[in-house]
């Protein structure tokens, strides 16, 4: 285990302006507060933290990190309270503190792996600060490291597995590949050991058969470089068994194929020095088509850069050069690290400063920690990264990814269309709210479901998905024909009833036959839907009523109020009854019927049953197409208050329209709207829309308008057009 004065030695040689003393201190209280805890391999818990700083050492890291290093298992594993951390070591360190140990907590949730990659990107977008995630990383490194002592075979299994599947491409991702490498092999050892073995062998096999090949393509390589005035430094090396294993697996060869097995990186002096030994190499090689990558011009999203190529070297073996100066070679070894620790020499490496994946990420930190939207931001620089997305957790720690913008409702469709449908609110975090409601990375969710939920129209508005919506959509269109198709069989059946026949069995079964349908639930369709007429279906069974339509259309009449004849024949009715009042029955725009007002339903193209008040004179221009007018009568209690309105003239003086308003509030109406036209200095017109229960409330109401004397006159308006001049 590495020493206290060691450990302090290390960072002040890298970075002279090193807080010694916090370093001390924070060494000190690690192995105070860890005290006589002890890991698996029976060394005191405290030489895990130490390590953990050291292997950050490597990564040049800055106080702050290593002082967290040495402190991230306090709070997880001793008594020690953020507060603490704070009053000893300041907020910057006891934030970061706090954030490798919310990292600890999410881990302990993700035993899926299928989720691993939505994982990495909640594991990036909770760390507020970049350097978080390399404590993390190293934390995880040197768990690794040590695997092997603990005792559980599938406690190392499942370490192991996680490893693979989400640090190690998380350490690629930042660009961090000798952690990446590292990581992976520890893992494969553990998950794959008969495998590894094997590449092992046939690794030994190869370097007795050509001992001195690294040395000898390196020597070659440099000479003809240095042929050409380039000074150069070339390191060849043997890949590591698992990124070898890979390989096979991808490309299906196997081990006795296997040769390309050295990777050799040329570093420059320059820039312009990886082109020129690219051009000697290209000149004295023959190289393999389509291998030749430029990552300088056109650097990886994490900031690597370097030119690639293959080509067939000394002795025939093929040779995979990597050409780079120094500090982008730092870079591909130590990713976003080596950009922090150059962070504050950008005079010395103007090539790394100007790296924009370093800025761009500082900027994303910088804009996580201080709350502002970092979508702008992506956009400008069209890069990915994951804070276009949020990930939630359900209750049971299944990890959802959505859109940013997406609410719970989203979330709610995304675990299933079925718990989407029932939804009737959210707990976000163990808070009821609406389910309109924003998610944050990490909200835990929990959907409440009604037995009796469905979708409403304005769902569509509080989500942000396309499954959620389409979803939403759907199941709105499929109420909506169960409706008509509701609305259809009433029809059909009041209209029979009228005519004293039962619209059931053989009967039904000639309509379908004679009107060429396949179903009896798509002829109530195109019924309630208003495409045919329940006329026309009684009259496909009963063709002699043809001759009678007169009468029928006479008995129609009788509902219209206008003609006082009242025939014998019972009037087909159709209750405007809660169940159909909704998607397929809609009140005339333009008309203010009430319940009490004798009503009649026209049946109109595609949207079902159209109720207008039966003195309205639009019916009368229906007269002679009586196989569209359906009978209607109110439900006995309708549960919702209805639109009306009433035209006034009221007298011009001060207080008369509070007066009027008060008597309307006095019947507890609803004042939706109030218009008035001043026409003379003694008088104004004035509309007023209220809501209210049925006629006798309105009349009742108009009744009191009318004694309260600062009104001449109050009419009920029955339709739009209606004209008062009289
Ligand atoms: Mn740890």
């Amino acid at each position: 285990m590495m020493r206290q004065y060691e450990l302090v030695d290390r960072v002040s040689s890298y970075d002279p302006s090193a807080n010694e003393d916090l370093l001390n201190r924070a060494y000190v209280f690690a192995t105070q507060k860890h005290g006589d805890q002890k890991r698996a391999s029976g060394d005191p818990y405290y030489s895990h933290p130490v390590e953990v700083a050291g292997i950050l050492t490597d990564l040049h890291l800055d106080t702050a990190s290593i002082a967290t290093a040495l402190l991230h298992d306090t709070i997880e594993d001793t008594e020690t309270t953020f507060a603490e951390i704070e009053g000893l070591f300041g907020r910057e360190i006891a934030d970061m503190v706090n954030g490798v140990t919310k990292m600890s907590l999410l881990e302990l949730s993700s035993a899926d792996t299928a989720q691993a990659e939505n994982f990495r990107k909640l594991l990036v977008a909770t760390a507020s600060d970049i350097r978080i995630l390399l404590v993390k990383l190293a934390d995880r490194l040197h768990n690794m490291r040590t695997l092997h002592f603990i005792k559980s075979d599938e406690k190392r299994r499942r370490i192991a597995q996680e490893t693979m599947d989400i640090y190690a491409p998380l350490a690629g991702r930042i660009g961090m590949h000798n952690f990446r490498e590292e990581l992976e092999d520890l893992s494969f050892a553990e998950i794959n050991k008969d495998a590894r073995e094997l590449v092992m062998e046939r690794l030994s096999e190869l370097n007795e058969q050509s001992s001195d090949m690294l040395t000898e393509i390196s020597d070659a390589v440099s000479t003809e470089l240095s042929k050409q005035g380039l000074e150069v430094e070339v390191y060849g090396r043997q890949k590591r068994p698992f990124s070898i294993w890979r390989k096979m697996q991808n490309k299906s060869i196997s081990l006795e194929q296997l040769s390309d097995i050295f990777a050799y990186r040329i570093v420059t002096q320059s820039e312009d020095d990886c082109y020129r030994a690219l051009g000697v190499l290209h000149r004295t090689y023959r190289f393999v088509p389509g291998r030749y990558k430029d990552f300088i011009s056109t650097p990886k999203i994490n900031g690597y850069q370097s030119l690639h190529t293959t080509v067939i070297g000394p002795n025939n073996q093929r040779v995979e050069l990597q050409i780079r100066t120094r500090e982008m070679h730092d870079v591909a070894n130590r990713g976003i690290a080596a950009h922090w620790a150059y962070k504050d020499q950008q005079d010395e490496h103007p090539d790394i400063a100007k790296i924009e994946p370093f800025n761009w990420l500082q900027d994303m930190v910088e804009q996580l920690k201080t709350g502002e939207t970092a979508e702008e931001f992506l956009e400008n620089t069209k890069l990915e990264l994951f804070t276009d997305q949020v990930f939630c957790f359900t209750p049971k720690g299944r990890l959802i990814a959505l859109p940013r913008g997406a609410t719970a409702l989203d979330f709610a469709y995304a675990v299933h269309t079925a718990i989407g449908n029932s939804c009737i609110g959210v707990r976000i975090n163990g808070l009821k709210l609406p389910f309109r409601t924003l998610l944050k990375n990490g909200d835990e969710i929990e959907i409440i479901r009604g037995e009796s939920q469905k979708p409403m129209a304005n769902w569509v508005n509080h989500v942000q998905t396309g499954k959620a919506r389409a979803a939403i959509r759907h199941s709105l269109r499929e109420r909506e024909t169960a409706e008509f198709m509701a609305l259809g069989e009433q029809m059909i059946e009041s209209l029979f009833a009228a005519e004293g026949l039962a619209a059931e069995g053989t009967l039904l079964e000639r309509a379908l036959g004679v009107m060429h349908y396949e179903s009896l639930d798509l002829l109530r369709l195109d019924v309630g839907r208003g495409d045919i007429s329940a006329a026309d279906v009684l009259l496909a069974v009963m063709p002699k009523k043809r001759r009678r339509r007169s009468m029928f259309a006479g008995a129609m009449r009788g509902l219209i109020g206008r003609s006082s004849q009242r025939t014998t024949s019972h009037p087909a009715i159709l209750p405007l009854n809660g169940a159909l009042y909704g998607a397929v029955v809609k009140i005339a725009e333009d008309h203010f019927p009430l319940p009490g007002d004798e009503i009649v339903g026209v049946v109109t193209m595609g949207q079902g049953v159209v109720v207008y008040p039966a003195s309205a004179p639009d019916i009368l221009d229906l007269e002679d197409k009586p196989e569209r007018l359906v009978a209607m009568k109110w439900d006995e209690k309708p549960e919702t208050l209805f639109a009306s309105r009433i035209h006034m003239t009221a007298v011009n003086r001060t207080g008369s329209l509070s007066i009027i308003t008060q008597t309307i509030a006095d019947f507890d109406a609803n004042i939706t709207n109030l218009s008035f036209i001043q026409d003379s200095d003694d008088f104004c017109d004035l509309t007023v829309d209220v809501e209210v229960r049925d006629v006798e409330h309105m009349d009742q109401m108009i009744d009191a308008i009318r004694g309260s004397r600062v009104v001449s006159e109050a009419n009920r308006v029955i339709f739009k057009k209606q004209n008062f001049e009289t």
